[in-house]
């Protein structure tokens, strides 16, 4: 069970005022607000604990080496993989993405390979890609959808070919909600021996992921959108891939010895973590993972799942209010378009009432370009959004209706 007061009480951002109304945030999917946890955490390092990790043999600096330790434990067992040597700390999924299509692709992708993504992903899953095929001279190849927003799987087979490198996919889109199956995905790639990446950035929050399960390759994510502070992020790598890819990145704590002849480089998965990483913000990270744990994964799947129907039925009965990503497996995100009216007169109308959507091209162009749009209007929920909310959020939509009549 979710106890909405208090953990709406856990969460300081959420008494807000915004133009005299109380804040309304509907804009979980690009970042999550932060519990008290979070902030006492980051607070109290701060203000005793900081040293940097990794190097000294002071006692501020062994503690918060250990603590960092732990949060990768932590993030280890939340995700269910084997080992913590297979948890690098990136700066996010976009960090995350980076270093695999620079480092993976610098090891195993040259001229005429192919690349597949999805249609859905977020420019973060795409762009990566297209930097290392312009370096490399090989080639992207897409994985459509359908209007209804579900990937179409059925085309895979046709795009997978002897030149394809890597498959990077997204586990839940941005923009439609849609949860890919992604298991399906890795077992098809697998038959040929291709890896595939998991771009878990809005999959994570919503308590949906165990990489052993799923047997990915690659898993990412990001710190800010499952309570932790921004500058944050995982990248999950099977061990046996991570040990043959270079390094992303050169400096300290990466090297195992330097000299000027030859340098030679730590285990993982500090290989992956050169200078001074975000040491702080991963040790918040763990008390974001402890603090989603406590709440319960099945609890918050279990709320999020009655917003997003109740979401859903609501706002399908406001006239003319259409909703992109109709799928049926889907996470709390309802992104939508209010008859012809310009999705930033939609959005600036609302934040005048204090309810804060996303609005744009939620950075998922070629999926914009499915629908023919250039933009849309997006609802985010997490489990410390209620029911009221969503009935403001109507209530409201009716209002600017009437208002462009
Ligand atoms: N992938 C998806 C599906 C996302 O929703 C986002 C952010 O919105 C990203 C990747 C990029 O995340 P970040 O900006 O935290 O690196």
């Amino acid at each position: 069970m979710i106890d909405i007061i208090n953990i709406r009480k856990y969460f300081p951002i959420l008494n807000a005022t915004v133009y005299g109304n109380p804040l309304i945030y509907l804009d979980n999917a690009a970042t999550t607000q932060k519990p008290e946890c979070v902030i006492q955490t980051i607070d109290e390092l701060y203000r005793t604990g900081n040293a940097n990790i990794h190097r000294g043999v002071h006692f501020l600096s062994e503690q918060c080496t250990e603590k960092y330790e732990q949060a990768r434990e932590k993030i280890r067992q939340f995700i269910n993989a084997e080992k913590t040597s297979e948890i690098i700390f990136t700066s996010g999924t976009t960090g995350s993405i980076n270093t695999v299509a620079s480092s993976f692709g610098e090891r195993f992708v040259s001229a005429g390979d192919e690349i597949i993504v999805s249609e859905m992903e977020h420019h973060s899953n795409i762009v990566p890609w297209q930097l290392l095929c312009e370096r490399k001279g090989a080639t992207v190849k897409i994985i459509p959808f359908d209007d209804k927003g579900v990937l179409r799987i059925d085309l895979l087979d046709a795009l997978i070919s002897e030149r394809t490198k890597i498959i990077a996919v997204t586990h839940a889109s941005n923009v439609l909600g849609t949860i890919n199956p992604v298991k399906e995905i890795i077992a098809k790639a697998h038959l040929h021996n291709i890896p595939v990446l998991v771009d878990g950035a809005q999959a994570v929050p919503h308590g949906i992921v165990d990489v052993s399960d799923l047997d990915c390759d690659f898993y990412t994510f990001s710190g800010h959108k499952i309570y932790a502070p921004t500058g944050i992020g995982i990248l999950y790598g099977k061990e046996k891939l991570l040990e043959q890819m270079p390094p992303y990145q050169g400096g300290g704590d990466m090297i195992s010895t330097v000299t000027f002849d030859k340098t030679t480089y730590a285990q993982l998965p500090l290989k992956f973590e050169a200078g001074t990483l975000n040491f702080i913000d991963a040790i918040a990270l763990g008390a974001a993972i402890d603090y989603v744990n406590n709440i319960g994964r099945q609890n918050i799947i279990e709320y999020e799942n009655k917003l997003l129907d109740y979401a859903t039925q609501k706002m399908s009965s406001v006239e003319g209010l259409k909703i992109y990503g109709e799928a049926n497996d889907k996470v709390a995100i309802v992104s939508f378009l209010l008859k012809d009216i310009h999705h930033l007169d939609t959005g600036m109308i609302l934040d005048k009432k204090g309810i804060a959507v996303r609005t744009g091209t939620l950075c998922t162009e070629p999926l914009l370009a499915h629908f023919d749009k250039t933009g849309m209007v997006r609802a985010s929920f997490a489990f410390y959004n209620t029911f009221d909310e969503i009935d403001i959020l109507c209530e409201n939509l009716e209002k600017i209706l009437l208002m462009f009549k």
